[in-house]
């Protein structure tokens, strides 16, 4: 068998029947087989099925029904334009909301695992309809990720179980056809469906990527690669063309959104680059991450995370914030998931900026209110500046209400207040 090549379509890149139409051409440009698809929900889906979520677990069913139908609605409209007989995929996609219709009537399940249920139709989905106009023109096979992709029981954040999971991939995959898998899905042992994140298609792609021993992953985008900075925050931008992997968890890590931060680990391990490409113009070159020392060109990168919470720990005695102290918060946070973005801690105090969890985050202060006086600032971004200059960071930082700042020699980093 040659090596396959594993391609990776985000929600937006199947968001409606011209951009199916496409996806299809630019697989057309690629005879090689096999070759492995892995597709997100279709636009804005995984949303809509976050809401049903909400409904169900609010007990309004019938509104649960009423955006279902919705869904419905906008799936059935790109079927009919896509296909002269659409009658056979339409009963496809009607089955599988069936089934969350009938899921959304259980109350045996708890919020992890109803969320992972509903949701994971919106992958299902999007590669029936996919996979149904791929095999219109070249051999095709929808592949059940849920068959392929194993993982524990931590619903909403599964971890794969790579064993199983190399050896489901390398047994199933169809060796002489466009083999189209869901993204962002898994399941545990006794086939319950998980997710992996949101956002988490690219991971798929590199947990394909890796278990096949790929030459190269493929994530098609809507922009000509990475850039420097997200083009709808920063102007004149760069596209960076060669990045070391390195790198590249790095920018993930500071919050570049581009790539969900898990994809790089299983790619560096195997040295499988990483493609970016735009699926507006397949012909340009992209960005291409991993097989280099440096990056090129050598740009500084300014990454904004929104939607953070300035959370300050004061002891109540005035006493040193100590290790004892710091161990025992972080365990906290590690136990209730907060993403800790920048800490900083002075004699009698310490702040933290973090991802601000309406869910987490209330939960975290009522458990350290006995041992701390706490102050929230929410509404707060952070910017990140790596291989900064003085006048990118002045340009950058001018007009900001600043909370805090950070710096190595390196990186600068600024928590304002967001207006
Ligand atoms: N559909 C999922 C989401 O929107 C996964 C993905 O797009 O990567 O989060
Ligand atoms: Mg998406």
């Amino acid at each position: 068998m040659s090596t396959p090549l594993v391609f990776k379509f985000g929600g937006a890149s199947v968001k409606d029947a011209d951009s199916v139409r496409n996806v299809a051409r630019i697989i057309g440009l690629f005879p090689q087989r096999p070759m492995v698809v892995v597709v997100s929900a279709m636009g804005k889906t995984t949303n809509a099925f976050e809401e049903v979520v909400g409904h169900w677990s609010r007990n309004e069913l019938e509104l649960a029904k009423e955006k279902i139908g919705a869904i419905r609605k906008f799936h059935f409209e790109i079927i009919e334009a896509l296909f002269e007989e659409p009658g056979a995929v339409k009963s496809e996609v009607q089955e599988l909301l069936h089934q969350v219709s009938a899921g959304i009537d259980r109350t045996d399940l708890s919020f992890g695992e109803a969320y992972d249920f509903i949701v994971h139709y919106g992958e299902l989905i999007s590669t029936k309809i996919i996979a149904a106009f791929m095999g219109t023109i070249t051999p095709t096979v929808w592949q059940d990720t849920r068959l392929l992709v194993h993982t524990d029981d931590q619903f909403r954040r599964a971890t794969v179980r790579w064993e199983e999971t190399t050896t489901a991939i390398q047994n199933r995959l169809d060796s002489g056809k466009v083999n189209v898998v869901q993204g962002f899905i898994g399941a545990t042992a006794s086939g319950k469906p998980t997710t992996l994140g949101r956002e988490g298609s690219d991971y798929t792609g590199a947990v394909f990527a890796f278990c096949l021993g790929a030459d190269s992953l493929t994530i098609w985008k809507d922009v000509p690669g990475m850039l420097n900075g997200d083009p709808k925050t920063f102007e004149n931008t760069t596209k960076i063309d060669r990045l070391p992997f390195n790198e590249a968890i790095e920018l993930a890590f500071y919050g570049a959104s581009i790539i969900h931060p898990k994809t790089i680990q299983p790619l560096k391990k195997k040295g499988i680059p990483l493609h970016i490409k735009s699926f507006v113009d397949p012909a340009a070159e992209g960005t291409t991450i991993g097989g280099v020392e440096r990056a090129s060109p050598e740009v500084p990168n300014f990454i904004v995370k929104k939607n953070q919470a300035l959370l300050q720990l004061k002891t109540k005695d005035l006493a040193f914030i100590a290790e004892h102290h710091l161990s025992a918060i972080y365990q906290l946070f590690a136990d209730q998931g907060v993403v800790v973005n920048l800490m900083r801690n002075t004699a009698t105090k310490a702040v933290f900026c973090i991802n601000h969890d309406p869910i987490i985050v209330p939960k975290v202060m009522g458990e350290l209110t006995d041992l701390f006086d706490l102050e929230l600032v929410s509404d707060t971004a952070l910017l990140t500046i790596r291989h900064y200059r003085k006048e990118d960071e002045d340009r950058e930082t001018n007009g900001l209400d600043i909370l805090l700042e950070q710096r190595t020699p390196d990186i600068v980093q600024f928590v304002f207040k967001q207006i």
